[in-house]
């Protein structure tokens, strides 16, 4: 099989040559380099690759070129690679047109020329590219295919937890691929209702749960030892921030994750606001850079585990996982963040997971291809979900009980849904009921303002409501507000005095709770902004206090 292709188009010799070379020598043994002088040419050459299923993992190309600029060419070439990952080079002067090109062309990097030495202004951002490229390749023959219904909620949370865990797979529809249909009689299963997982060495499992499904990929499920410095649960943005400062600081880390790292970031489809990434990146994306940080200085993420119970035992803080080991440290760090709240209608119930989903995966928007869609909620969430389907479904319609998406919404957010052309916001509207027997089949939703009530045809719909903290299995042990948010530092005095059974001279540190020496940072906590760089400087302020904890 032909290796994946990095093409360059650039007009001027010296610097196609130059690139040449560079690339040749740090990537030829996995990628074939391919150069073009012009971007027509080019243009051919990429549409004769995709006739012949050529993979391409990466397009550098020339701004300033004579006849097509390299903007001009990554606009049209993204119709014949829409994977490959686009890149621009540009001169200083040339900046504004990367910048445009932002959105225009979707790029991921524009990079400035000249680019020496290449270890550190050329190599760096294109390993990064690329790595990401390759999490979502799949060569062929060496996929991991899952066979089931597509109303079965078992199938919906098995695609969920390998989108999440970023793990690429294939979803063959039982009800209309003949594939799936010949793989389940030559594996004797031809009667089978439940989902079946079918690993690229050809090993299967039939309905397996999430932990049998991590052992099988090589997820990390057990803790290597009894006792570390510092325990973070949760590794969203809060907790992959604190497991990168707390290992790189010297504490013997270990992170425990119930899902998939990442959070609720990790199941954002494009994240436009966060620090030092003009073009947006995806929550996967954010997530397998930070677990990969978190883990070159040597933290552990152990997932999917579950922490059910918090420990204190004098001066030792620790947790009890769901497969009943017992974890002991000296600082705990609560970063388990927050999830959506449910919707509370009749008929809800039987059918989610089977046209009613919270919160919204890659999954689920190649199953609407072109049918319509509902999100439920009118805050940057159920936007960017807004935006995402709109690329796949035919129409979207966002039922936002609000009277404009002005009050929750980013302005950036807002003017998108307006360009999108398949997208209708009515407002001031709820769902009252959804309704359907084997799956969602229709949904009534009232008119506040007009109090019409209509019952329109349906099949899926994607709840982003509101949220509510992770903090149940804390079962009372560090205080918190009404709403079950953690207290910390500030937000515990009362009268300038701590709470009465607080056992120190000082005061609770800033993020730390009504426990010393269990700290809290990122969504769960009270007062937080929901945001993932406020997560991340949590998680990192949050390290700092458990280093004077210790002290
Ligand atoms: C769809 C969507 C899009 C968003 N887009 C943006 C955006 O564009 N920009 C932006 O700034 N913010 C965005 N946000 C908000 C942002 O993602 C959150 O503010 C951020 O993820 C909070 O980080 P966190 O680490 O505090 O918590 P979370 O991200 O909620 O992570 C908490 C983690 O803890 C785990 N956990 C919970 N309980 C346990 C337990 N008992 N044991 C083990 N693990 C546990 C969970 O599985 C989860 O992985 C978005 C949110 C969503 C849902």
């Amino acid at each position: 099989m032909e290796k994946p292709a990095i093409v360059i188009v650039d007009d001027i010799p010296q610097v196609r040559q130059k690139l040449e070379n560079d690339l040749e020598q740090k990537y030829s043994d996995r990628f074939r380099i391919i150069a073009a002088d012009a971007g027509q040419q080019a243009l051919n050459q990429l549409k004769q690759m995709s006739l012949r299923n050529e993979p391409v993992a990466l397009l550098l190309v020339d701004e300033q070129m004579p006849e097509m600029n390299g903007s001009e060419f990554l606009k049209e070439a993204r119709a014949l690679q829409p994977n490959a990952k686009r890149i621009l080079l540009t001169t200083y002067a040339d900046t504004h047109a990367a910048i445009q090109a932002i959105n225009a062309a979707l790029i991921d990097y524009y990079l400035m020329k000249p680019w020496d030495p290449p270890e550190e202004r050329l190599y760096p951002v294109l390993d990064d590219l690329l790595s990401d490229w390759l999490v979502s390749y799949l060569p062929p023959f060496a996929e991991l295919r899952v066979i089931g219904h597509r109303w079965s909620p078992r199938l919906h949370e098995i695609l969920d937890f390998l989108a999440r865990n970023q793990v690429p797979y294939r979803w063959l529809d039982i009800e209309n691929s003949k594939e799936a249909n010949q793989l389940l009689e030559q594996l004797g299963l031809g009667n089978t209702k439940e989902p079946l997982v079918i690993f690229p060495d050809g090993s299967y499992l039939v309905n397996p749960n999430e932990l049998q499904i991590a052992e099988k990929i090589n997820l990390k499920t057990h803790a290597e030892k009894p006792f570390y410095d510092l325990i973070i649960i949760g590794s969203g943005p809060a907790g992959l921030a604190a497991g990168v400062y707390g290992a790189s600081e010297g504490l013997c880390t270990l992170l425990v994750e119930q899902v998939a790292p990442g959070g609720q970031a990790g199941t954002s489809s494009r994240i436009e606001n966060y620090l030092g990434f003009p073009s947006g990146l995806s929550g996967g994306e954010l997530a397998r850079r930070a677990v990969a940080q978190v883990e070159r200085f040597g933290a552990e993420i152990v997932t999917p585990q579950k922490a059910v119970r918090v420990q204190v035992d004098g001066q030792y803080r620790g947790v009890d996982l769901a497969d009943g080991s017992e974890l002991r440290c000296h600082a705990l760090l609560l970063a388990c963040g927050v999830s959506y709240c449910r919707l509370d209608v009749p008929g809800i119930d039987a059918l989610t997971g089977c046209g009613v989903y919270y919160g919204a995966s890659i999954a689920e928007a190649m199953a609407c291809s072109n049918e319509d869609v509902y999100i439920v909620g009118g805050a940057n969430s159920a936007g960017q979900a807004a935006i995402y389907f709109a690329k796949y479904a035919r129409h979207v319609t966002m039922l936002v009980r609000a009277d404009s998406l002005s009050k929750d919404m980013s302005k950036y957010l807002i003017d998108r849904i307006e360009h999108a052309g398949n997208i209708e916001v009515k407002t001031c509207t709820r769902v009252v009921a959804v309704h359907g027997k084997q799956h969602l089949e229709s949904i009534t939703i009232v008119n506040d303002k007009t109090h019409e009530e209509q019952t329109l045809p349906a099949t899926a719909l994607f709840i982003f409501i509101g949220t509510e903290p992770h903090t149940s299995w804390l079962q009372g042990v560090v205080k918190g507000d009404e709403r079950g948010f953690v207290l910390t530092g500030p937000d515990l005095m009362r009268d300038g005095q701590p709470p009465k059974d607080w056992p120190l001279d000082r005061e609770p540190f800033f993020l730390e709770t009504s426990v010393p020496g269990i700290f809290a940072a990122g969504d769960v906590r009270h007062g937080s902004i929901k945001r993932v760089a406020s997560g991340v400087g949590e998680g990192a302020m949050a390290v700092q206090f458990i280093h004077r904890y210790l002290g």
